[in-house]
């Protein structure tokens, strides 16, 4: 049995995750081309193995103990490929979408300003409908491609692909790995895109904790009203710590790592803000990361 790619026994996820997280998985698979994707799709079907696929690690919350698969990564040239035709653009699923919303300026385009600070893959941005100011990544794709656990290459139209407010189908289905996709965008001025990038980050920059480790915001919003970090502040949490995972004091809908913050402190926070925000506000809070426990 032989996979291509690069595989490595024992690897520290920590660099992979954004909340830096210090975990280990027993295999972590690169894979060289869709074609090693496949095979190794029909090796882990007839053997039985477990696998996950981590884009850039910025919206999970993994266990601190071993995960005894496979983690799979997108991060070879086949699966960074940006190809343009007229006003679309076909993207490999381990392509940053920040890094696509300047790409596309060269070539005359424009409509993806607001995924400049996402720091995320084409592919978690797709899994999980990532957003920001109003617009979402469904709102410009026309189409995805992805294998299913049989090693099957689908393409599907954005319209047969169910979605909505930070949710997919590929969230029900989990088991599809996404390799790449189609956006539509319009024709832009670049200065003009460059001018809303600029100050959407001056935005983040002066409201959000963007030089330490987390997973962006923790809690989605009740309601267009009803604001997490809001709420989060008025329960008096803001800057609670536990072991050195903290309610950061910019942003009360961040955690923050402030050093060795474990998986464990981070599920323990998220647990004591839905308590307090439940037996103060009568709120349930809805968790917008994902927990990753095995
Ligand atoms: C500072 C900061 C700011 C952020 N701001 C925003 C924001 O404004 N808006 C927002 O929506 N999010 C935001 N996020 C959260 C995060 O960046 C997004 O949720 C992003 O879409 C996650 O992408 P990822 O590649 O990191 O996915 P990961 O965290 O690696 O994975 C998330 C899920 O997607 C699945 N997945 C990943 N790749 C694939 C694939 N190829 N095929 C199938 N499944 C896949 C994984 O298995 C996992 O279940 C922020 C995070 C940080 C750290």
């Amino acid at each position: 049995m032989k996979l291509n790619g690069k595989l490595e026994e024992y690897a520290s996820l920590k660099d992979k995750n954004t909340y830096r997280i210090d975990t280990t998985a027993r295999y972590f698979y690169e894979p060289d081309s869709i074609e090693d994707l496949k095979t190794f799709l029909t090796f882990a079907k007839e053997n039985n193995w477990e696998y996950f696929v981590i884009g850039n690690g910025s919206n999970l919350i993994l266990s601190d103990d071993m995960y005894p698969g496979i983690v799979v990564k997108l991060d070879s040239k086949d699966f960074r490929d940006i190809k343009y035709q007229e006003n679309k653009v076909t993207v490999g699923a381990g392509v940053m979408i920040n890094k696509l919303s300047y790409d596309i300026l060269d070539h005359g385009l424009s409509g993806l300003e607001w995924a400049s600070g996402i720091p995320g893959s084409i592919g978690g941005c797709i899994f999980g409908n990532a957003g920001a100011y109003n617009s979402e990544t469904f709102d410009f794709l026309e189409s995805v491609i992805y294998l299913t656990k049989d090693g099957e290459c689908v393409t599907k139209k954005k319209e047969e692909l169910s979605h909505g407010y930070r949710t997919t189908w590929f969230k029900e289905h989990p088991e599809n790995i996404i390799v790449s996709a189609t956006f539509l965008l319009s024709y832009g001025t670049k200065e003009k895109s460059l001018e809303l990038i600029r100050n959407r980050f001056e935005r983040r920059k002066a409201s959000q904790p963007i030089d330490k480790p987390s997973a962006g915001s923790v809690f989605r919003n009740p309601s267009p009203e009803l604001s997490s970090w809001k709420l989060i502040d008025e329960v008096g949490l803001k800057g609670f710590r536990i072991g050195d995972a903290m309610v950061s004091d910019k942003h009360a809908n961040f955690i923050v790592n402030m050093g060795h913050a474990t998986g464990k402190d981070i599920k323990s926070l998220i647990k004591l803000i839905e308590e307090k925000v439940k037996k103060e506000k009568n709120i349930d809070l809805v968790l917008e990361q994902e927990i990753r426990d095995w």
